[in-house]
């Protein structure tokens, strides 16, 4: 028997993260869009109220939640504002390769402190050739003696300038390939690391992007997580459980969207008539609808497989593809339905068109999932 209904806790989990949203995150989501500042102040009290790192392991003082009960925390703080859900998100990413390839001392040492106090970590894998070609980075660490030599520049990472720690892809032979990747914890004042400036970019402006060079970095061997050559797989693996999270972000302002173009419909008149009594108009709110709510669905299906430890991959991305497009879509016709005023900064819909556009660029394009899709049904059904 198949059962939508949340526990207690689930809702109880939903109404915190959805009221945290409402009075924390939405009354700031235009000051933060304006002034690309940091959130600084907002992700304090988020961590405060239990709403950031909710996956970290109850060992290391985490609330040991998973995946589906991350993406009911992503889904409402998303509806506030993405631009402030993806600093969380951030940290989701690059900590979730240490879970699951972590071994006991790294995550003790990187992990817990997060619990302990507001920290941030980036997940550092895009480098200016090569993004959804990841064997296609160039950076490289040479081993001497207990130690690697990290050289090479990332691009595009999300809470580079903040984060404590960075999660690094780079080649310790590249002979082998993609099975020639290895991964690494980096911390951020190990010397020869150079953050670049920050990127302003079109939406979710104030999430921190930019580049990073590693220029002989020194890192222990005790900071490569598993063996070498397993960079690649742990941080593919990674997305199995981070692109449910980020799909339901797209369902939060999906969500979003379509609330602000209900309302408006219903206050703005043309030709005699309510707009939302124009068949167009409302066909387009029925669209809305639809797609959110099948959206939702191929989220919490892909979270939930992750969750009872089933292989999710086609899942995670069929919830990637059709949440990201879905939100770039329905905040597209609710800027539509807004009409000229759509336009306007003096409305909130502009900004959920400019935010919707990075989730189908981010975390593997709509393409590349696509791509996931195809090989999982042909290679592997
Ligand atoms: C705001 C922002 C935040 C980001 N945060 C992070 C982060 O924290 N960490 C990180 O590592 N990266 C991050 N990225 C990088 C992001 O993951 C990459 O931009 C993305 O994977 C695409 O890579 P690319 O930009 O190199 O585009 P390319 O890989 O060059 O792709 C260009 C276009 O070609 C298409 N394409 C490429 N290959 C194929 C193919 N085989 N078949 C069909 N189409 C294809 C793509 O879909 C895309 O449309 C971020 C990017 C942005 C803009």
């Amino acid at each position: 028997m198949v059962c939508f209904d949340l526990t207690d806790e689930q809702k109880q989990l939903k109404e915190l993260a959805y009221n945290f949203s409402k009075n924390e995150i939405r009354p700031k989501s235009r000051y933060y869009d304006e002034t690309a500042e940091y959130p600084w102040e907002v992700l304090k009290k988020a961590w405060e109220v239990g709403l950031m790192n909710p996956h970290i392991p109850e060992e290391y003082g985490g609330a040991g939640l998973g995946v589906f009960d991350s993406c009911l925390i992503a889904e409402e703080i998303a509806w506030g504002c993405t631009g402030i859900g993806t600093a969380m998100e951030a940290n989701t990413l690059a900590q979730t390769p240490v879970i699951v390839a972590g071994n006991d001392e790294q995550k003790r040492k990187y992990l817990q402190p997060m619990t302990e106090e507001l920290m941030m970590a980036a997940y550092c894998v895009t480098e200016p050739g090569a993004g959804s070609d990841v064997a296609g980075i160039k950076t490289k660490a040479v081993k001497y003696g207990d130690e690697y030599v990290i050289n090479g520049s990332k691009m595009w990472i999300t809470n580079a300038a903040v984060a404590s720690w960075y999660f690094v892809l780079a080649y310790t032979d590249p002979d082998k390939k993609h099975k020639g990747i290895s991964a690494f914890i980096v911390p951020k004042d190990t010397p020869g690391i150079q953050v670049g400036k920050k990127e302003m970019n079109m939406g979710q402006r104030c999430s921190d992007t930019r580049g990073i060079t590693f220029t002989d970095v020194k890192v222990s061997s005790k900071n490569l997580l598993g063996k070498e050559g397993d960079g690649f797989k742990i941080a593919m693996s990674a997305f199995d459980h981070t692109r449910p999270i980020v799909s339901s972000a797209a369902v939060g302002l999906a969500r979003a969207a379509m609330e602000h173009a209900i309302k408006y419909s219903q206050e703005r008149t043309t030709f005699g008539k309510l707009i939302a009594r124009h068949q167009a108009v409302n066909f387009m709110i029925a669209d809305m609808a639809k797609d959110i709510e099948a959206a939702r669905l191929l989220v919490w299906k892909a979270a939930y497989l992750i969750d009872k430890g089933i292989r999710n991959t086609k899942e995670a991305s069929m919830a990637k593809a059709f949440a990201a497009d879905t939100a770039m879509r329905v905040a597209t016709d609710a800027v539509q339905i807004f009409g000229g005023y759509g336009y306007s900064k003096e409305y909130p819909v502009e900004k959920l068109m400019r935010d919707a556009k990075i989730f189908q660029i981010y975390e593997g394009t709509s393409q590349i999932q696509r791509l996931i899709i195809a090989k999982e049904i042909f290679e592997r059904s």
